[in-house]
């Protein structure tokens, strides 16, 4: 992703795609100091940019540190940034993380950074996503509230992610479902998990792991259906009774999951029926 052209926003100005550097000594590469987000634009309009703005700052907070700009002027940065690329459809990829002002696990001295890159990103799934994912077990689990800053979009959080996404594709599979400390299911590596049985959508309660701004929002879609959403602890023994299932997120927007491990789930009506309704809003053919 390094030697392309393109712009990308940093520390308050676009600087050539390969000149966007940090050095080695940054203290988010040695200690996940980093926080970021993904979000997508749709026909030159970022969907739900100032929440993922507020989530950023927030998830930089809760690692302890402050970001010098505010949510509009992230937001700004990141008009900037697609327009510069020449994007109208995307993926944008803000990043804030410590510098290398101090070395030590101590911090207190690094400056905080920020930039925003974009490109071209089709379906997060690829072919997978027409035909519905095949999900494995992950070996890792979602960690403890109390072990981790659970609610943080932190870069320290996704090296279970990529080691249970790695350990999925070894097998076979598209993508791994991630069960909690507890043992309760809890979501997919870079998205949320809901299940549909007799017509009701349930979804896990996100006491552990990140309340996407995708899974709201397709919340509120399916309750302007009429549909009940319940959420709940789901346990994986659970997983036999249900009879769809779907993941989401900025990246994954409405994915459907035809498996999970030995269960298998239909790609039905009301996966395919959210599936559109997402695609609309975010497209602005759906009221807000
Ligand atoms: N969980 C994880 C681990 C994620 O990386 C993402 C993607 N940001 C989500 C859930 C979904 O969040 P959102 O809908 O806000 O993109």
């Amino acid at each position: 992703y390094d030697d392309r052209d393109g712009w990308i926003w940093l520390d308050g100005k676009l600087v050539p795609w390969r000149e966007a550097n940090v050095h080695v000594l940054t203290h988010a590469l040695h200690y996940a100091s980093a926080v970021f987000e993904g979000q997508r634009a749709y026909n030159g309009e970022i969907f739900a940019l100032t929440q993922h703005s507020e989530r950023l700052v927030q998830s930089a907070k809760m690692l302890g540190f402050d970001l010098p700009w505010s949510v509009a002027e992230i937001d700004a940065a990141c008009r900037e940034t697609l327009k510069a690329n020449n994007l109208t459809d995307g993926y944008v990829r803000p990043v804030a993380w410590r510098g290398s002002e101090q070395m030590g696990v101590a911090a207190q001295r690094t400056k905080p950074h920020l930039a925003v890159a974009c490109w071209d990103w089709g379906a997060y799934f690829g072919a997978a996503s027409e035909q519905g994912l095949r999900l494995d077990i992950a070996p890792w689990r979602r960690p403890a509230p109390y072990t981790a800053p659970v609610h943080a979009k932190a870069a320290g959080l996704y090296m279970i992610c990529t080691m249970s996404k790695h350990h999925a594709a070894a097998r076979g599979y598209d993508d791994a479902l991630m069960l909690d400390w507890r043992g309760q299911v809890a979501e997919a590596t870079g998205a949320n998990a809901f299940f549909i049985k007799d017509g009701v959508i349930h979804t896990p309660t996100p006491d552990c792991f990140l309340d996407g701004i995708t899974r709201r929002t397709v919340i509120g879609l399916a309750k302007k259906r009429g549909i009940e959403v319940i959420e709940r602890a789901i346990w994986p023994e659970e997983l036999e009774s249900f009879e769809q299932m779907f993941v989401t997120g900025s990246a994954a927007e409405v994915t459907p999951v035809r498996e999970v491990g030995p269960w298998s789930f239909e790609i039905g009506e009301l996966t395919r029926q959210l599936q559109k309704d997402y695609a609309d809003l975010v497209r602005g053919r759906l009221g807000k």
